[in-house]
């Protein structure tokens, strides 16, 4: 008979304490101010209903909603990772689902964009590139004052048009790029920052494959697009009439705006353009020079090379 007992006594002791903790959730669980809320919104909830669905009222109170208290898609402590939960009646009922978080959208959309377009890359401190980081040096002030003006205005949907910074080689104008990405991102405006040497070769490339036409289809769309560089390309006229010019034309028409750099001013930069082996094409560079204009505003970055 023993074993019997104890183990009666054992499943007693237990059943209390399971008594205890249920009572102890049920406390919890009522006392949650988003659950509180949640309740008082829908008073048709009986009782027998909530505590029929207490675990699950438990399990939407241990979650957190919409990254409250996590820094990044990796670090999400949530059961499904990049989840939500939310919770909702139909019929009477409580119901718990999850949808995906911020940050999980942004992975998600960041994996896409990555597995498209190789070339993305930009290296490690034009990455991590701030406004703040920016000096004030008088010789930059005119254009540190375009870029905030920009980023002033993009708080209110982004801006029709970008900035073309010219400027010598080493004075930061890739870095200004890089520091612009990162403040818009704030407000949840991507950047697509491409080098003008790696666009050429990963759109030359995708001639061969079947994502030619997704590839352009991207770079007309992005928020906001970044050229690194312009200038510093294989010129080509194919590339300069069917694709820069195409993607500007689309741009133009759907006012979104591009940034650009380049070690030319726009008039130098139409000299250049106009030069290719099929020989020199004033009028086809100028149209290009014209969409750019549309599209941007020509700013001069002066400053040492801070390569030295
Ligand atoms: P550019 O594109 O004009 O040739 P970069 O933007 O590449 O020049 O800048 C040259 C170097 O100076 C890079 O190593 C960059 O990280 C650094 N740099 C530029 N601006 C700043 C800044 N404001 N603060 C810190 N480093 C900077
Ligand atoms: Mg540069």
């Amino acid at each position: 008979m023993k074993p019997v007992q104890t183990a009666l006594q054992k499943w007693m002791r237990e059943n209390e304490n399971f008594k205890e903790t249920y009572a102890r959730v049920k406390q919890e669980v009522v006392n949650d101010p988003e659950i509180k809320e949640f309740l008082s919104l829908h008073p048709e909830l009986t009782q027998k209903e909530i505590d029929k669905n207490l675990i699950k009222l438990y399990e939407y109170k241990s979650q957190t909603k919409q990254c409250t208290a996590c820094k990044s898609f990796d670090s999400c402590v949530n059961m499904l990772q990049g989840y939500s939960p939310i919770l909702h009646v139909e019929n009477n009922e409580i119901h718990l689902s999850y949808e995906k978080c911020h940050s999980r959208l942004d992975y998600e959309k960041q994996k896409k964009q990555q597995k498209l377009i190789q070339s993305l890359y930009m290296p490690k401190e034009i990455m991590e590139a701030t406004i703040a980081d920016i000096d004030s040096n008088p010789e930059r002030s005119n254009a540190v004052r375009e870029l905030l003006s920009f980023v002033e205005r993009a708080k209110n949907g982004v801006p029709q048009k970008g900035i073309y910074f010219y400027g010598p080689f080493g004075v930061g104008k890739t870095y200004f790029l890089g520091a612009l990405a990162n403040k818009l991102k704030e407000f949840n405006v991507s950047s697509t920052l491409i080098y003008m040497p790696e666009f050429v070769r990963e759109i030359k490339a995708s001639m061969k494959d079947d994502s030619f036409n997704d590839k352009v289809e991207f770079f007309k769309k992005a928020d906001v697009l970044m050229l690194d560089d312009i200038g510093a390309e294989m010129q080509s006229a194919w590339f300069r009439d069917e694709i820069l010019g195409s993607i500007l034309q689309y741009r133009m028409m759907e006012r979104l705006p591009v940034f650009f750099t380049s070690n030319y001013s726009l008039d130098q930069l139409e000299k250049h353009l106009a030069t290719t082996r099929g020989g020199v094409e004033l009028v086809k560079a100028g149209r290009i020079i014209e969409r750019m204009k549309q599209v941007c505003k020509e700013v001069e970055i002066k400053g040492e090379n801070r390569r030295n």
